[in-house]
């Protein structure tokens, strides 16, 4: 399986991060090695000093396709969650700043915490979903689907183009605004229209 991501997909995060509005989605990839196994901690990584928690709806493919079209796009997922894209924000700076790619900040181990799957509700429209991610029991990012700028639909379309889909395939569809740094000790704690699907201790 793969993982691919979508950066800048609302308009308030990449205000935040200063970045412009993408006119078509900014796609990257983590391994598989970024999963990070259920229940277990996060451990920063030590050669950054400063990583952020990106909280995204994720995506998961179930069904193999290949240049599909944006109308047929929803016939290739049913079941969504809440992940994490822990971004070690000091060395994506450095790759922006020297146009290098950015696997070392995004792409590193246990960088793709995932939570439980859930069945997309029928009649429920996956661009009318709330998310939201604690920190400690505080309320640091919460945002909705509403807001994408590429919808999950064009999303897949998109990337079919390059890439083939195949089952299992996990779609991280970007982050509202909220980001921030995360330290030894805190805890993360995901939301999906309130249900509670993830929960991350860093170490
Ligand atoms: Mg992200």
């Amino acid at each position: 399986m793969k993982i691919i991501c979508i950066g800048r997909n609302y308009a308030d995060h990449a205000k935040e991060m200063k970045s412009e509005v993408p006119k078509e989605p900014v796609v990257f990839m983590k391994p598989d090695t970024a999963l990070l196994p259920k229940r277990n901690p996060f451990f920063l990584p030590d050669y950054s000093n400063d990583v952020h928690h990106e909280l995204e709806l994720v995506v998961r493919i179930n069904r193999v396709g290949k240049s599909i079209e944006e109308q047929f796009a929803h016939r290739y997922y049913d079941e969504v969650s809440a992940g994490i894209d822990f971004t070690a924000r000091d060395i994506q700076k450095e790759c922006k700043e020297k146009g290098l790619p950015w696997e070392r900040a995004k792409a590193f181990d246990g960088s793709a915490p995932v939570g439980n799957f859930i069945t997309l509700p029928k009649g429920k429209d996956i661009q009318d979903l709330k998310l939201s991610m604690t920190k400690n029991g505080e309320v640091v990012q919460s945002g909705s689907t509403k807001d994408m700028i590429f919808t999950v639909d064009q999303l897949i379309s998109y990337v079919s183009q390059f890439i083939t889909l195949k089952i299992g395939d996990l779609l991280f569809t970007g982050t509202p605004a909220g980001v921030g740094p995360v330290a030894i000790g805190d805890t993360l704690e995901c939301f999906l229209e309130e249900r509670s699907l993830l929960k991350v201790n860093v170490k």
